[in-house]
């Protein structure tokens, strides 16, 4: 932590005031939530030039919202880009991201190691769209390179891959995207920015699932997209942002004044055409989240650290992947992508296969058996039979999933009862 006095915040400040002003009535020091639909317009000339984007402001909370706005910037200001859109889930964030750049014949190419609902949106939906992905091995660059053509609009690849941990060389995909013209989009859900800002690796666009380690507390579904402000939409590959609309005033996107392309063209089209507004009420829990960010991303990183040690000494655990670990194959990637630690989740798998796992899972008294990352609480589950349950056996092996693998989100409970928990669900799972 530095403080030049120069006025530019840390992170652990950010997190707790950026993007908030006080507003003019009631000077609340808490975020208030603008429980609201619409917000009135003081002529019809302004409302004429708020609908044609020749000013910033209100219009209807299916674009923007006061509360989420605060959401939107203050995640902004923590990973390093120019603004963000906030939408109803994870899943949409990546849809809207994708679909803003890419549209029918066009294709994108993805790493393989992907959240299990992502990838089930990019082999089925987009499909249907007529979007194509590509799925390509994350850390073999040459294929990558080669699976772009004039077609492709964007890479994406998540900071770290689910489930099998890979940890994306963000530098190496981005100069690759870059060459082609290109952006880079990154789904960062499992790192925050706490432990990771993608944008100072070359990352374009950085998405959340707000549901997980920024919500914090397993209560509500959100999504973000941050544009790092970065990448010029004038290179010819993308007509969308640089052709003149009659609905912006005869203008396209990068001419806006607001200088704000990306975002607006994902909020306006996309999120006002299909409607994937974040509740003003879930964006407020986000904001509690954030504030509280720092504090528990450095507890999940500890407690997990101690039960991957744990369970890499425990005679019936055959293997663990934690990319901390120091015996792990990622650990020295980990050391320039991940210096504040490697996250919250870690896999292993136990003697006796898919059999075991599953008494292991039946037998568990203090962790959830749950479909989710990132709560407050220790979390288990069996990715071969549910979260990746729609992939084939050959796309769950592309996409590092395993018959005997356990993936557990390591929470905030006393790393003694997660240890306790585990020690006696494992007795039992000998049968
Ligand atoms: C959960 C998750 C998503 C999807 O987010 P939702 O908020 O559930 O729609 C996307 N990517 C990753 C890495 C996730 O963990």
């Amino acid at each position: 932590m530095t403080n030049n006095f120069d006025g530019t915040l840390n992170f652990n400040t950010i997190a707790q005031h950026g993007g908030q002003e006080f507003d003019g009535e009631t000077n609340a020091r808490a975020v208030p939530i603008y429980q609201t639909t619409s917000y009135g317009f003081e002529s019809p000339e302004q409302a004429a030039s708020l609908f044609q984007m020749q000013e910033a402001g209100y219009i209807y909370s299916r674009n923007a919202n006061p509360t989420n706005r605060v959401l939107e910037k203050r995640i902004a200001e923590l990973e390093g880009g120019i603004d963000a859109f906030a939408v109803s889930s994870g899943q949409s964030a990546i849809t809207i991201a994708l679909l803003t750049l890419a549209k029918v014949g066009d294709e994108i190419v993805a790493t393989n190691e992907l959240y299990g609902g992502t990838y089930n949106l990019f082999s089925e939906t987009f499909k249907r769209f007529g979007v194509t992905v590509r799925f390509v091995e994350g850390t073999n660059f040459s294929e990558i390179s080669a699976s772009i053509n004039e077609n492709t609009k964007a890479v994406f690849t998540e900071t770290i891959g689910n489930p099998g941990l890979q940890i994306a060389d963000i530098k190496a995909l981005s100069s690759i995207a870059h060459e082609h013209g290109i952006p880079l989009v990154v789904d960062s859900t499992f790192t925050t920015p706490y432990l990771q800002k993608p944008i100072s690796f070359g990352a374009d666009i950085v998405i959340h699932s707000t549901t997980k380690f920024i919500g914090g507390h397993g209560t509500s579904i959100g999504g973000i997209i941050v544009d790092s402000g970065k990448f010029n939409w004038d290179n010819g590959n993308f007509p969308e942002f640089t052709t003149p609309k009659s609905s912006l005033n005869n203008q396209s996107y990068v001419e806006l004044k607001n200088d704000n392309a990306f975002i607006s063209k994902a909020r306006f089209e996309l999120g006002h055409d299909i409607g994937t507004a974040l509740s003003p009420f879930n964006g407020w829990l986000f904001i509690q989240g954030l504030e509280s960010l720092p504090l528990r991303m450095k507890q999940h990183v500890l407690n997990t650290k101690q039960i991957a040690a744990y369970l890499a000494e425990h005679e019936q655990v055959t293997w663990v992947n934690y990319p901390g670990l120091s015996e792990n194959h990622q650990y020295e990637l980990a050391k320039t992508y991940l210096p504040k630690g490697t996250g919250a989740i870690l896999t292993f798998g136990i003697e006796g296969g898919h059999e075991a796992a599953k008494s292991f899972i039946q037998s568990l008294k203090l962790l959830s058996h749950v479909a989710n990352i990132g709560d407050s609480k220790t979390l288990v589950i069996h990715p071969a039979s549910t979260t990746h349950a729609r992939l084939s056996p050959e796309e769950q092996k592309r996409t590092g999933v395993t018959p005997d693998q356990i993936r557990i989100s390591v929470g905030l409970e006393d790393v003694e009862d997660i240890k306790y928990d585990i020690h006696q669900a494992l007795k039992k799972s000998r049968g």
